[in-house]
């Protein structure tokens, strides 16, 4: 299993979505928000159909737990809100062994994973999650081969991206994305990407790109990450790479960012919109909050509009 992780809006939508074009690898999307946006709410799949209606997730539901309606969502909640919040990063990662109830609930990911991974007939499934605490969590589930891509973008970009307007499609916009000031992102960015450092320092094995670079040479980038997935490809496996954009297939997303409904065209460029429109204020102040994981992540801190 190949999860995806870092602070929101650091690309790894469009990351997973070239991943899941690759032979062997199944895209599932952010499986942390199945369990209330897909089987309570019954949000819609990355294929457009409503998640009920979706017939690759029925048969993972019956696979992994006999139909879907076995799962007590209000049980896969109460777990979450004991053992998958950031705070408890600490303990879980110093913790010799973990206890039942993240065993619990880690059990409930892996079923969701082997069974989504016979349905596909994939080697790899992928779960763009982004959540450090819940990495730190599946660390600890059972039969899961736990690897983890930690993609970083710039604070700056970041931040930009959390102050603007996105709605969300899959509840026909009547509802918008989280906005976060650019010290909250931050902060948030800060604690997420450190909270990766310290999954890699317990020995999972974690691979770190930066989505700026990985957009740069998106064809290095997917050979250097399937092989970390251990799936060898063949040069006719890239050629939905064109120049400048990617040709998709339909995928399954379960949920997460709008880009996962995209089928055809996706544009494959670098948005540093930051650098003109982030004020000069907000810039500096996320460089100087967010500055020693930026220069140890080889990012320049001084980058004017000019530029
Ligand atoms: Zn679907």
């Amino acid at each position: 299993m190949l999860f995806l992780g870092g602070l929101g809006r650091s690309g790894t939508t469009l990351v997973e979505r070239l991943l899941g074009e690759l032979p062997g690898m199944c895209a599932l999307g952010e499986v942390v928000h199945l369990w209330q946006r897909d089987l309570r709410d019954d949000e819609r799949c990355g294929c457009g159909s409503r998640f009920s209606g979706c017939t690759f997730w029925r048969r993972v539901g019956d696979l992994a737990f006999n139909g879907w309606t076995n799962v007590d969502v209000a049980r896969v909640h109460a777990l979450r809100d004991a053992v998958e919040r950031t705070r408890h990063i600490p303990r879980l990662a110093t913790a010799g062994a973990a206890s039942p109830e993240v065993r619990e609930y880690a059990s409930y990911y892996a079923r969701v994973y082997a069974a989504a991974a016979e349905v596909a007939g994939a080697r790899v499934v992928i779960d763009s999650s982004k959540h450090s605490s819940l990495a730190h969590v599946l660390r600890w589930a059972d039969d899961v081969d736990l690897r983890v891509v930690h993609v970083v973008r710039d604070a700056r970009g970041v931040a930009y991206s959390w102050t603007k307007k996105v709605t969300r499609p899959e509840t026909d916009g009547a509802d918008e994305m989280t906005r976060y000031s650019p010290g909250r992102s931050a902060l948030l960015w800060n604690a997420h990407n450190a909270a990766f450092g310290l999954l890699a320092r317990r020995g999972v094995p974690v691979r770190r790109i930066r989505y700026e670079e990985f957009l740069t040479d998106p064809r290095a980038g997917l050979i250097h990450l399937a092989d970390f997935a251990g799936v060898k490809l063949h040069p006719e496996d890239l050629e939905f790479l064109r120049n400048g954009h990617a040709d998709l297939r339909v995928g399954h997303s379960a949920a997460g960012n709008p880009m996962r409904f995209t089928v055809g065209r996706l544009p494959l460029r670098r948005d540093d919109a930051w650098v003109r429109a982030l004020p000069s204020g907000q810039r500096r102040l996320v460089g100087a909050v967010c500055g020693p994981l930026l220069r140890a992540y080889g990012y320049p801190l001084n980058i004017t509009s000019e530029a």
